[in-house]
């Protein structure tokens, strides 16, 4: 092996170690944090949350977190695997040996990696949806139809998935030394259209989403809806119940497609204020556009992307560095995608405190924006019951949620709403 080469196994290997080490660090602080306030509610809490509510929320955050560290364990052996162990080149090799060289060898690479990866990840799936969730009475889904979700899942991504990753590497092959600019461009098209098909039509391949039809409600929400300035048809109840007891909410889209998403699980939990002030939230998410600037937000960190992309696959360094050796008289466009989707989460993981925080703010302003519309006491007595019905824990450490926690801690925002309200 050259120096470039080496050096790059060295930086590969040291960034390895380092997400561990973080990882590592921050669960067992969360662990411990978690442990020692479970034997007394919060005082902020203590009306509303019973003790055998905060100690199932502590015992599922921490077999939660137990969980996560095995699967990250298992991941950093599947990573040395596909890369500094041959597994990428072996398949490679063995592809190149059945269907030669050609744009059909560089597909059949991907599809055969991101299948081996599924398969690979399954026990993991099953483990969650079978024992940890069903352990704390959250699963609700049968075999059947976890075999059924997996199979669409799969047709889903390489229907959607080989035509985009085919024109991908027709640009890498034939737009020149600026593919990148070119393919990146086609991805953001990628997106925004997803984003109209996935609600609409991807979705409910897998969910019932109906309106809402309780009148009584249908009626407040309504009114609320028009006052927020969005469309009344836009609110969709979906049959969560069938898959899982965790509760949820979510707005998504944009334009026509723009849709604000009840789960049933959620809907049973709520009293009829709280169902506005949930709703009023979400629309919030809508009215600050925080979509659109996500979208803004992904454009630019995938244009960064793949202009790294466009600069990494020249390096012959960037293949044998991670294992591969690639071939001297022929493109090796999708074993670069794949070695870059494989490396990059390493440096990505050290920027994901940033997207938390980001998430958090949105979080923030949309609950401000609900104080607004409705009364902020019912958004927090909803926020609560999610919480309780979730396991969520109230008490988490402070470091692990401001490194990942896309919401607010509890006593934070919940602190926030009863301050906005008094
Ligand atoms: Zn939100």
């Amino acid at each position: 092996m050259d120096n470039g080469s080496l050096f790059f196994t060295y930086v590969f290997c040291a960034l390895l170690v380092l997400t561990l080490v973080v990882r590592t660090v921050l669960a067992s602080r969360q662990t411990r944090y978690v442990a020692r306030h479970r034997d007394a509610v919060p005082a902020a809490f203590a009306a509303t949350i019973g003790l055998d509510a905060h100690q199932k929320a502590a015992a599922y955050t921490l077999a939660r977190l137990r969980f996560g560290l095995l699967e990250s364990s298992w991941e950093t052996v599947l990573l040395l695997g596909w890369t500094l162990l041959g597994g990428l080149h072996l398949l490679n090799q063995t592809l190149l040996t059945w269907l030669g060289l050609g744009l059909l060898q560089q597909l059949a690479l991907l599809g055969a990696f991101g299948l081996i990866g599924t398969v690979l990840n399954l026990p993991f799936s099953a483990w969650n949806t079978f024992r940890l969730e069903a352990r704390f009475g959250f699963n609700r889904i049968t075999p059947a139809l976890w075999w059924a979700d997996l199979v669409k899942g799969l047709l889903v991504g390489a229907l959607i998935g080989l035509p985009m990753a085919a024109l991908v590497l027709w640009l890498m092959g034939a737009a020149g030394p600026r593919w990148w600019l070119w393919a990146w461009a086609v991805w953001m098209g990628f997106n925004l259209v997803l984003m109209v098909i996935y609600p609409t039509l991807i979705a409910p391949l897998f969910n019932r989403f109906q309106p809402l039809d309780d009148e009584a409600i249908k009626t407040r929400v309504s009114a609320l809806m028009q006052r927020c300035g969005f469309a009344a048809q836009g609110l969709f109840v979906m049959d969560g119940s069938r898959r899982s007891a965790h509760a949820n909410a979510y707005f998504t889209g944009f334009g026509a497609a723009k849709r604000v998403v009840f789960f049933d699980t959620l809907l049973q939990q709520l009293s009829p204020p709280e169902i506005d002030a949930v709703l009023a939230h979400e629309l919030g998410h809508y009215r600050r556009r925080h979509i659109a600037q996500r979208m803004v937000l992904m454009a630019a960190v995938s244009l960064i992307g793949f202009a790294l992309l466009g600069w990494l696959s020249q390096q012959a360094w960037f293949y044998t560095g991670l294992g591969v050796q690639p071939a001297l008289d022929a493109p090796n466009d999708a074993l670069a995608l794949l070695l870059f989707l494989l490396f990059v989460p390493l440096p990505a993981y050290f920027l994901s405190p940033l997207m938390a925080q980001l998430s958090r703010r949105h979080e923030f302003e949309a609950d401000a924006y609900a104080a607004t519309q409705t009364n902020g006491q019912d958004l927090a007595s909803a926020l609560l019951k999610l919480y309780k019905d979730n396991a969520s824990t109230l008490t988490p450490d402070p470091v692990y949620a401001r490194f990942y926690y896309s919401h607010p801690p509890a006593h934070e925002r919940i602190g926030r709403l009863q301050g906005a309200s008094a």
